[in-house]
């Protein structure tokens, strides 16, 4: 699948929002957001007034960052919560926080949903004592995610978990870190995601 692997801070910059898509990096002053709150390029500088449709747009592209996916897997995602029964804006959340890559990212085993993903695709990662090495990977109520590597991955994840330590585990998940066991308590609620993000502005943007 089709992945972003330009400069990940240009994204923030034009977002004018910190999406943390570096890990430690992001809460320090060498944050490139902090240091240029402006949006990059030669124009970057330059003020406009966001149309409704433009402040839509703009809400869609945050998202889309912030969980690493592009516009292809976005739509089909959407298609699935606009199928589901439901408040759209609430189950496509919910289906973006069930990605296998986010969740390992929200255990805090990859300091960036990028690492996480990488951890995914690099075998590591079983579900329900299968291994899945499927970043999109949506997992449900009641699934046991384990991590299966070598001591010198688990040492490397360690100093993960190490770095992420103040970020709060998600109360839908539970993880024990001594057995590199994690479960799923229940499906995520928009409550539980820390960022504040206006789902309705995507659903009326994909309703035109
Ligand atoms: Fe965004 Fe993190 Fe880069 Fe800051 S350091 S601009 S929050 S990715």
């Amino acid at each position: 699948m089709a992945r972003y692997i330009g400069a990940v801070c240009r994204l923030c910059r034009r977002q004018g929002e910190k999406l943390f898509l570096k890990g430690a990096r992001c809460n320090t002053p060498k944050c490139a957001l902090a240091k240029r709150s402006y949006p990059p390029g030669q124009h970057g500088y330059t003020k406009a007034k966001l149309s409704n449709y433009g402040l839509q747009l703009k809400e869609k592209q945050k998202i889309k960052r912030m969980y690493g996916i592009l516009e292809k897997q976005f739509r089909r995602l959407f298609r699935i919560a606009e199928k589901t029964k439901g408040v759209t804006g609430r189950i496509l959340l919910q289906l973006l926080e069930r990605r296998l890559d986010n969740v390992i990212f929200r255990l805090g085993l990859g300091v960036s949903r990028r690492q996480a993903r990488q951890i995914v695709r690099h075998n590591f990662v079983y579900v329900n004592s299968r291994r899945v090495n499927i970043p999109s990977y949506l997992v449900k109520e009641g699934d046991i995610i384990q991590i299966k590597a070598r001591d010198k991955v688990k040492e490397k994840l360690k100093e993960n978990l190490e770095i992420s330590q103040e970020r709060i585990i998600p109360n839908w998940l539970e993880f024990n870190p001594l057995e590199w066991k994690a479960k799923v308590l229940r499906l995520p609620e928009k409550e539980d995601i820390p960022q504040q993000i206006q789902e309705q502005l995507i659903v009326e943007l994909y309703s035109k």
